[in-house]
């Protein structure tokens, strides 16, 4: 099931997903569980949501207003050159034989179709389509053979970076500008996509491809990078983890592709949907 956070006739809510029709979930579950990160925590999706998505797909997905998938998540963590041939491309980066992690802000998150802004401090606004973890049960501590069954589903994510800020600066500046992290546009439950090992990952710039790849390519894979994470801090319900980008792209390229205001920016994901993105300018009152 494709489940999507939105707001519908000037309320928030959550629902399935289904050929471009929505079934509203969250009016049910309103008074108990206000966001999908709630009915997710409170057991209401695996409950209630399949039985009451039977019946009533009777709004249109032009009717809503998409949000990120989870609007505020109790902590966003990024894997860093996760894929070899990435790795290879960031010039002097050291070969890394752990994990890199890094933390984004909330205030970071862009939804569907929404607008990634482009700061005015910098040109270097640079995409990477990434594959995301939805946490849907706690843990700590996990073993990598028990870690999938802590996956709520998984999405899309685009860790746009500033890269002069991330190389010059530091990295949690660069991947932390107001406004960067494209997230949707929903997630699909992890019993639908039980197999996230090999899903090909593709990034369009104004609809030219420039990153293509398969979630093979991982170094950590997904169940990998729960345990790794888990003994670090514990996970909780509507965490999202984004697992690091492939090759291809804008700043490695000769001359630097730069995302700039106008540009559209899609990350596919087979099996799970694209997640689109315009790019506007900071603007200062
Ligand atoms: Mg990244």
């Amino acid at each position: 099931v494709k489940i999507a956070s939105y707001i519908v006739d000037g309320r928030r809510s959550y629902g399935a997903v289904a050929d471009g029709r929505v079934c509203d979930f969250g009016v049910a579950e309103v008074s108990r569980c206000p966001t999908l990160r709630e009915a997710l925590n409170a057991g209401a999706i695996r409950e209630r949501f399949p039985e009451a998505c039977e019946l009533n797909f009777d709004r249109h997905l032009t009717d809503v207003q998409i949000l990120p998938p989870i609007t505020e998540p109790s902590k966003i963590i990024c894997v860093g050159t996760n894929y070899a041939a990435h790795a290879a491309e960031i010039v002097g980066a050291p070969v890394r034989t752990q994990p890199s992690i890094f933390v984004r802000l909330a205030n970071t998150l862009v939804p569907h179709e929404g607008s990634i802004v482009r700061p005015v401090l910098s040109d270097e606004l640079d995409f990477e389509g990434e594959l995301a973890i939805i946490i849907g049960k706690s843990g700590r501590h996990l073993k990598r053979d028990d870690a999938l069954a802590h996956v709520a589903g998984y999405s899309i994510f685009n860790d746009a970076s500033i890269r002069n800020y991330q190389f010059e600066h530091s990295l949690a500046a660069g991947k932390n500008f107001v406004s960067t992290g494209g997230f949707g546009p929903w997630l699909i439950t992890a019993d639908e996509l039980p197999d996230p090992s090999s899903l090909t990952i593709e990034t369009r710039l104004n609809g030219i491809v420039v990153q293509h790849a398969s979630t093979a390519d991982m170094v950590r894979d997904v169940a990998d990078i729960i345990a790794y994470v888990s003994a670090i801090t514990p996970l909780e319900v509507g965490d999202v983890i984004a697992t690091g980008t492939p090759e291809g792209v804008g700043f490695a390229r000769k001359p630097p592709l730069w995302m700039k205001a106008g540009d559209t920016v899609e990350v596919e994901i087979g099996g799970i949907g694209i997640l689109r993105n315009h790019v506007v300018d900071e603007r200062i009152a």
